[in-house]
């Protein structure tokens, strides 16, 4: 049906060419391209078929993107690298006429900010260029913007309040690792919170508001208010929310390293002379830092994230929360990482599915929301992130 080209060999890139590589019917053709090629052919030996091509490509270097996409030819470009090389892979897509799917907002390296702006530019270029850009097809962002997405066209004729709660309720064993690349989660989980309410947006110091919050199958975990990019985009697309906020579970153990990391200039991303060689201390952190990668072999516990939700139905105030738990051991039975990479991985790969079934297909750059959310979320539950929903129940929050 379709020929995809993954870019970026990492924990989630492993999970999407694991589910694509079950499903030749849909993903006939697959590309793994990625910095370092050994990576890409290392995933594509433990699949063991030889439906997986390998190449190396510098994603910083838009001439060398289009050499690559010229010569694969590729219907889709998945985008599972870092968010620095959103731009470079959308320009080479613009140049290419393929249409283009990532998991994470652009970020410029220099500056700890993620906003859809840079993104968001993009859009008449590829109305005009008549291909698809498909935004933020992770879990979070992804998952909980389909949530949203689902909840308003299934229950609700006003969105009023959202919370969406992200909870990681594993234990890797590590004193301290982060779960996904960790020069992106420490960039993100160490800035300033913020949430919107009553059409403005509101600053909070890290971490300062928080509180504990009840999860499915594993009880109460204090959850903490921080910033994430899929507000931005849900708040404008649902213009009658009043209100909405992102919660993530933090365990005191974490959080005492992140202080220490941060106190001591660990978490800087200004460049820093050591022995006459430049470093930027948070890429060098990322070097002695466990990969997240390789956490999931003893990784117990479960993921769950979900999306809390109140608002009305013909007159009557509704409350909601739809979510997916997710089991560290049974993500790494199936594709050898941990539940972080798989909950992102999955989505991913269905995005895909849905643009090459042509059941996500429009000119311009979309965030997930702005699709149909049915078949998509129909998928969920056949490749491994079943969903359920709760009604009228108290919310906490
Ligand atoms: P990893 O660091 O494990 O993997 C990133 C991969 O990209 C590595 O293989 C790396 O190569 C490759 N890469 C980096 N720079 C380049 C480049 N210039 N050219 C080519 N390849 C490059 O990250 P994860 O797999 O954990 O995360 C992947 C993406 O998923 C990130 O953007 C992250 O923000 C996003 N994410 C989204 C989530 C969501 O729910 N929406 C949740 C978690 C992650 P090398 O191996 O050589 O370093």
């Amino acid at each position: 049906m379709g020929k995809v080209l993954v870019i970026g060999a990492g924990g989630v890139g492993t999970v999407v060419i694991h589910k694509m590589a079950y499903l030749p019917d849909v993903f006939t053709e697959i590309m793994l391209a990625s910095r370092t090629k050994s990576k890409c052919d290392a995933i594509a030996a433990k699949i063991g078929s030889n439906r997986i091509k390998t190449a190396q490509v510098d994603a910083d270097n838009v001439p060398e993107l289009v050499e690559l996409i010229n010569s694969y030819k590729p219907d889709l470009v998945v985008n599972v690298a870092l968010p620095y090389q959103d731009l470079t892979i959308m320009d080479a897509c613009l140049e290419t006429g393929t249409a283009y799917l990532d998991t994470a907002n652009y970020e410029p390296k220099d500056e700890a900010k993620f906003e859809y702006k840079w993104q968001w530019a993009y859009k008449e270029r590829f109305e005009k260029a008549g291909i698809t850009a498909i935004l933020g097809c992770g879990f979070d962002p992804g998952v909980t913007s389909i949530y949203t997405a689902y909840a308003a066209k299934h229950h609700f004729d006003e969105l009023h309040y959202l919370d969406i709660v992200d909870c990681n309720a594993g234990d890797h064993g590590k004193a301290f690792a982060t779960n996904f690349n960790p020069e992106i989660n420490i960039r993100e989980v160490t800035q300033k919170g913020k949430y919107w309410e009553n059409g403005q947006w509101i600053y909070t110091e890290p971490h300062e508001i928080h509180k504990p919050l009840n999860y499915p199958e594993i009880g109460a975990k204090e959850s903490y208010l921080i910033y994430h990019e899929e507000l931005e985009s849900l708040v404008k697309n649902y213009p009658t929310l009043k209100r909405a906020r992102f919660w993530m579970t933090f365990g005191q153990e974490y959080l005492t390293h992140l202080r220490v990391i941060q106190n001591i200039g660990m978490a800087g991303i200004e460049p820093v002379m050591y022995n006459g060689v430049e470093i930027v201390p948070i890429q060098f952190l990322k070097a002695v830092l466990p990969n997240p990668g390789d956490l999931g072999k003893n990784y117990k516990g479960w993921t769950s994230i979900g999306c809390r939700i109140k608002g009305l139905k013909e007159g009557k105030e509704r409350t909601y929360y739809i979510y997916n738990n997710c089991s560290h051991e049974a993500a790494y039975r199936e594709t050898g990482t941990q539940a972080v990479s798989y909950t992102t991985g999955v989505p991913c790969m269905i995005g895909a599915m849905m643009y090459i079934k042509g059941l996500w297909k429009k000119a311009g750059v979309f965030n997930v929301e702005e699709f149909n959310p049915d078949p998509f979320m129909e998928q969920l539950n056949i490749h491994g992130l079943p969903w359920v929903e709760l009604h009228n129940m108290d919310l906490e929050l």
